[in-house]
């Protein structure tokens, strides 16, 4: 037998679970959500992100009084918001507001903290309608932690969207895709994606060997890598190892594309407040009990 020549084949990203949601609550009066981690217990393969809340599709009847979630702090991450429907909006204790709807993103990093709120817009509240939207966690290295607060409205017009041959379109939010590069600045090496496939449309996703890639399912059906099957409010992990995901949409699909180069410190988790150790846990419940992540004027 002779030796062939290295061929540059792509090592394939195989699927290592598929996960439901694990808990459904309420976030305050305004965001029924059903969560897809922590709640499963993904830390190491979803590294660097945190958290992943799935808002609704649920309607909202007419009121004047906006629901939400008042006043609360965040210390040691991100908290990104993805409105598919709806209008929200945002006001945080670092002076930055901001109203987001369909399409739009809102990166907020909390870093060294802030104190925020995040509220249906007052009008959209007015007229009642449906809000479905995600806000994930992304978490930051210890170096970064206690930056400061900093804050990017990225509207639907700033996002680049790549036309897959007709079989849909993906939205590169953070990270590049064929070359296009997303808007969204991030302190660790992500790829975020809003992709929209048409039944029978596949679609060629390539990520760094060695980074965590997931996709959750907003609506439809998929298969990845010719095999596994996952659907609405479904999560598919990948393994680190290997480049290439291949996705195949069995109906008209919506999905979020997550992946990014693993952190990989230790996580120590308080609520709203995700640090390295417990001992800085305990300094951030301190700290915003001293007033030191501000307050909403
Ligand atoms: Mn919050």
């Amino acid at each position: 037998m002779t030796q062939h020549p290295t061929i540059a084949t792509r090592v394939t990203k195989e699927v290592v679970g598929i996960y439901q949601p694990g808990s459904t609550h309420m976030v305050g009066d305004g965001f029924p959500v059903r969560n897809l981690f922590p709640s499963n217990d993904l830390d190491g393969a979803v590294d660097p992100f945190l958290m992943l809340d799935y808002a609704g599709p649920q309607y909202f009847s007419p009121t004047d009084h906006p629901r939400g979630v008042g006043e609360h702090p965040h210390r040691g991450f991100e908290t990104v918001t993805i409105v598919y429907e709806g209008v929200v909006a945002h006001r945080d204790s670092a002076g930055n507001a901001g109203v987001i709807g369909p399409g739009d993103v809102q990166w907020m990093t909390a870093a060294s903290g802030v104190v925020h709120e995040e509220f249906h817009e007052k009008e959209f509240a007015k007229r009642g309608g449906t809000l479905h939207a995600i806000q994930l966690w992304v978490n930051l290295p210890r170096a970064s932690k206690m930056s400061a607060p900093r804050y990017q409205t990225i509207l639907n017009a700033d996002i680049p969207a790549i036309d897959l041959d007709g079989g849909g379109e993906l939205r590169v939010i953070a990270g590049s895709f064929q070359g296009q590069k997303g808007p969204a600045h991030t302190f660790t090496p992500i790829q975020l994606y809003d992709l929209q496939l048409k039944a029978g449309a596949p679609a060629s996703l390539l990520f760094p060997d060695g980074h965590n890639t997931s996709i959750f399912v907003l609506q439809g059906s998929i298969s990845v890598n010719g095999s596994s099957e996952a659907r609405e409010a479904e999560l598919i992990v990948c393994r680190r190892n290997g480049s290439q995901v291949a996705v195949e949409a069995r109906k008209d699909s919506r999905l979020l594309i997550m992946s990014g180069e693993p952190i990989d410190e230790p996580i120590a988790r308080y609520g709203p407040f995700v640090m390295n150790t417990k001992a800085e846990l305990v300094q951030a419940v301190q700290d915003y009990q001293a007033g030191k992540m501000g307050h909403l004027s």
